[in-house]
This record gives C-alpha cells, structure tokens and sequence, in this order.
C-alpha cells in the first residue's frame, strides 16, 4: 500500500517539486494538505484529486491524529516554524519529514528528536542530496580509496536573492530563518563537507562579507566563508551567499585524483567529473526525480525496510555548526572548537 503524505505549507517547494515529487514516488502518495490559504489549497485538492475534508489549516492541525489517511507529515513551512509543527505533528502519532535546516536553534532540533522518541515515531531530515544519484557515487568513490585519501573540500552554495519575493523575505529575516544564506544555501555546503568526507569537523573559523545598506542584509549576514579542521586533517573551505550569481557545487580534492559536482546540488542536471585520476572524464548517472527518491525512502523508513539515513541528529548537527559559523563570524575569524563528539549514524 502507498503511504500517505500530507504537505504543510503549500509554497515553492511544495508546489513545484512535491506535489509532482510524490505523483512519480512508488510507495507513496499526496492524501492531505494543510494550508492557511484555503483558496490554494482547495485549488491544489482539486487539481490532484485530494478530498475536501482532508484540507486543514494551521489552527486545525492537531486532527490530523484522527486522519488514517495521513501515515507522514512534510514539514515544508519557513524554517522557524518547523519545530512547531513537528512536534504537534509527531504528538498526533505521525512521522515526520522535516525540511532542512531542521530548525533555527539546537534547542529546537533537541525538543524534536525527544517528542519523536517520545511518540516512537520516526523522524526524517530531507537532505535530498543523500538520496541523488552523483552525490552517492561522490561519497562511494571517495570511501572506495581509489583516489587515495580526501584533503580538501571546497563548497559554493549560492544565488541571488529578492526581498519583494515573499518566498525570500522570511529567508532574509534573521527570526524566521535563522541565518540567511548560510541556514538556506550554506546548510548544502556544511553538510556536504561532513558526507562527502565522513568525519566530523573539530573546528570552525569564518569571516563575512556583508553590506548593511543593502536592504536585504540589514538582519543577515550576504556572504559567509568559513574553514573546517576535521580529525584526519582534511580541510573544508565552505561559501554561501544571497547576493552572488547562483551555484551549487563541491570540489573533493584527493591524492590521486579530483571530483567535481558543479552543478552538484540542484533539482536536476547535476553533474560529477573526474579530474586527474581513474576513470578521468564525466561520470553518467541517470538524472532521477530526487523528491521522489526521498519521500520514498522516507516510506520505507516508515515501513523499517531501510535505514534512517538522515534522522533529526544529522540535522541537530549541521544546526550546531551554523551556530558555530555565526559565533566565529560575530568574533572576526576567532576558532570555534566543533569536536563534541557526534558520529553519524549510517554512511550509504
Ligand atoms: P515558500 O516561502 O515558497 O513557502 C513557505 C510556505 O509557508 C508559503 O506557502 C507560506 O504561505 C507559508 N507560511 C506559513 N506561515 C508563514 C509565515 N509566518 N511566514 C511566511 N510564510 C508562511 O518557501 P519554500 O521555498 O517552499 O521553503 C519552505 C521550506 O522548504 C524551507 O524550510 C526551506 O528551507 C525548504 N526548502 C528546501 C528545498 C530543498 O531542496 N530541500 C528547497 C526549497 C526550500
């Protein structure tokens, strides 16, 4: 049987890559939509055949717990509020998708891995490139040894951003984003260094480059590099920002040979190359619809077919380190010691 998905929040991504995400997901399906705009989503109901009485909205949310056709929620709501609304999803006995950044404060990310062990539901964090086709070689070919040892990753996650685009107006509002760039974009980049390597950063510095007369950045930072200290020695150099031309992509710079995903992150057309080493030249990998993938994988997870490959703690961890990012950033480049300790729990 298809596990049934409700959406909370029915904006871009909901609209432009879930809704088709879960028409082509295998074991999954859209039965629910949870919205404050009741034209929108009777609008979406209707154009996919959900029924009326399974629209709710935010004041409404908690009888989901009495909805059979609701097996997993899909927090998709502006970064603040997905504490919230996981924990009230996961108290009316659903699992949880969670979009990243998992939340805006480790407290919050700890007060979401309790109530998920509390209900003894799951709790999934969607780091979609866990579950796309180049970067899974990336981080297979790496762990194979092929190109001999990793020692350095550099990550550029970034774009152009809009205040008069409501979608981008809560990310510039340092509340209910948590951080700009860097919570929105940089969070690819953090997280990236740590799968692409597989350890963990002992230590942080990083530097901004902002201007706070440019409307946009007068609560957020524009441009963030930081550096990564990980125990094997190997570096990371990570960049965001909301006010450059758009990019998406990692370097993984080994012994014996480079990999490049550049673009290495979008929806689609992602890209991994090899430079200098074995196999040099494009690697061609089927261009999936990786939505699909991760609410199916999601599914399983429900199912206890497949590991949780990115539960709360990968997010809590990636949390800790913007907070980190931005305490280095606030004490101009001072080092932030990152080494408490936390081991990822599954590597595909
Ligand atoms: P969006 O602004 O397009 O949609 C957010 C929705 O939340 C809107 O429909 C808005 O009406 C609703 N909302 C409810 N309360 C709100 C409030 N107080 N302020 C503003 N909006 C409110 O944003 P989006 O791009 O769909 O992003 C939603 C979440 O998904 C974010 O956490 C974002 O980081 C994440 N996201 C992830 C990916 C990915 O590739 N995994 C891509 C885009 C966004």
């Amino acid at each position: 049987k298809k596990l049934g998905y409700a959406l909370v929040g029915l904006g871009k991504l909901s609209q432009g890559q879930l809704v088709p995400g879960l028409k082509a997901a295998r074991g999954a399906k859209l039965t629910a939509l949870v919205s404050g705009d009741k034209a929108k989503a009777t609008r979406i109901a209707e154009a996919n055949g959900i029924a009326a009485d399974a629209i709710y909205d935010y004041a409404g949310f908690d009888r989901i717990a009495n909805d059979a056709r609701i097996d997993i929620v899909y927090i998709v709501l502006p970064n603040s509020m997905h504490a919230e609304y996981t924990i009230r999803a996961l108290k009316a006995g659903k699992h949880v998708l969670c979009e990243k950044p998992m939340a805006t404060s480790a407290a919050d990310c700890e007060a979401m891995i309790a109530a998920a062990r509390n209900a003894d539901r799951k709790l999934m964090i969607a780091y979609r490139c866990h579950y796309e086709p180049h970067n899974l070689e990336a981080m297979r070919r790496i762990r194979s040894g092929q190109y001999g040892k990793p020692k350095l990753v550099v990550t550029d996650m970034s774009r152009q951003s809009t205040l008069s685009d409501p979608s981008d107006a809560w990310r510039l509002d340092a509340k209910l984003s948590g951080g700009g760039a860097l919570a929105d974009m940089g969070v690819y980049g953090i997280n990236g260094a740590r799968y692409l390597l597989n350890e963990e950063p002992v230590e942080v510095r990083a530097w901004a480059q902002t201007d706070r007369s440019d409307p946009r950045f007068r609560e957020v930072e524009d441009l963030i590099a930081w550096q990564f200290k990980f125990p094997s020695g190997a570096i990371a150099n990570g960049s965001t920002s909301f006010g450059v031309v758009g990019a998406m992509r990692f370097d993984v710079y080994c012994e014996r040979g480079r990999l490049r995903g550049d673009p290495g992150a979008y929806y689609g057309g992602n890209r991994l190359d090899v430079f200098g080493g074995p196999g040099q030249g494009p690697v061609e990998l089927p261009d999936i619809d990786q939505f699909a993938r991760e609410m199916d994988w999601m599914a399983d997870v429900v199912r206890g077919t497949v590991p949780l490959v990115t539960p709360g703690e990968e997010g809590l961890q990636d949390v800790r380190l913007i907070e980190a990012i931005l305490q280095s950033v606030a004490k101009g480049g001072a080092t932030v010691k990152t080494d408490w300790g936390y081991k990822r729990a599954f590597d595909p």
